[in-house]
């Protein structure tokens, strides 16, 4: 069995981790996911707060088992980067989800990661050559987002954090503002990390802050203004067209939403992220609402050039701005 126990892999690669720029890193023993969270997926689903999602209905048996994902897992490694700008747009502007203001997240942190497993795995090559480094090298699989795996679970499980009240991963005097991946490996390594206890005490402040009343035990997609504005397809119907109100009163946002993000008291640490492809260009910076009405199909996909906003494709962006942009 591809072991390291006594070689202090673990630090290692937290260490590692945290020298390529990662906020956090835990190591959870790869396992079938504990039925109350199992339970709280199905039932979320059952309801249909999932909304038109129909892909989180898939691979149930991967999700709720990372070793049906990628037979011969032992362990999940969780990983957090820091999306947090430090430029923010202007109130008076068209506001955005904080993590699309830069590149493509999917790409960026994939590439990270596999920085990080390779340079992870040099130094296994230098401590032990016992087993096979060249396939634990290869063989890892490596999640950001879009495979069928419960990355928040994960995240609380392999001990980086907490999962809040507002559904997001929160860890200690760090926030909420990054992105999540993981490595699936068939090494096993010498110490594991333990699942945090919530933090959330009594406070209810992102339930509070919510537009949509969204959130309750869990979070309703159908009246999210994240999945609404990203995920959605077609015209809104009439019950979702309440938030043409609602936004532009507000201004909140016209693609994502970070309401309960920012209304967080653990989000008073966030830090800007050091990750120069996360941050904005002085051209999406400087667009104010006239340049966004007349945005042309053209000047689109120049300025999201390699952007996560390409997945609402410009005509999704451009209702989105008839329907919340709040200066016509
Ligand atoms: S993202 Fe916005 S709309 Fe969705 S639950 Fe949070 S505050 Fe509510
Ligand atoms: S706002 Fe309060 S309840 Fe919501 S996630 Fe943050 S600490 Fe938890």
């Amino acid at each position: 069995m591809p072991t390291r126990k006594g070689q202090d892999i673990s630090n290692k690669l937290k260490a590692e981790a945290l020298r390529l720029g990662f906020s956090a890193c835990g190591l959870a023993k790869a396992a079938p996911v504990d039925f109350s969270h199992y339970d709280t997926y199905s039932k979320w689903i059952k309801t249909g707060k999932h909304a038109d999602m129909g892909y989180l209905e898939k691979y149930e048996e991967m999700r709720m088992d990372p070793r049906k994902l990628h037979p011969g897992s032992r362990t999940v490694i969780s990983l957090a980067l820091n999306y947090y700008p430090e430029k923010r747009l202007n109130n008076d502007q068209y506001q955005f989800a904080l993590y699309v203001y830069g590149k493509d997240y999917h790409d960026v942190m994939k590439q990270k990661i596999r920085e990080l497993w390779s340079s992870f795995c040099d130094q296994l090559d230098n401590t032990d050559s016992s087993i096979d480094v060249d396939r634990i090298r290869e063989s890892c699989k490596i999640c950001v987002d879009t495979a069928p795996i419960l990355e928040r679970y994960w995240a609380w499980k392999s001990g980086i954090g907490w999962i809040g009240r507002n559904k997001t991963l929160i860890i200690p005097h760090k926030g909420s503002f990054f992105f999540l991946g993981e490595i699936l490996t068939e090494l096993e390594f010498d110490e594991y990390d333990v699942p945090m206890e919530p933090h959330c005490g009594t406070c209810h402040k992102c339930i509070d802050a919510c537009p949509m009343h969204a959130l309750g035990d869990s979070i309703d997609a159908r009246l999210c203004l994240s999945y609404l504005t990203i995920e959605h397809k077609g015209e809104f119907d009439e019950k979702q067209s309440s938030i043409d109100s609602i936004n532009k009163k507000n201004n909140i946002s016209i693609y994502g939403c970070d309401c309960c993000q920012l209304a967080c008291p653990h989000n008073r640490a966030a830090l800007p992220t050091k990750v120069e492809e996360f941050k904005p260009s002085e051209q999406f910076l400087s667009m104010r609402p006239d340049d966004w009405n007349r945005l042309t199909k053209e000047e689109y996909q120049q300025l999201f050039r390699g952007s996560a906003v390409k997945r609402a494709k410009y005509e999704g962006l451009m209702r989105n701005i008839s329907h919340l942009g709040n200066h016509k």
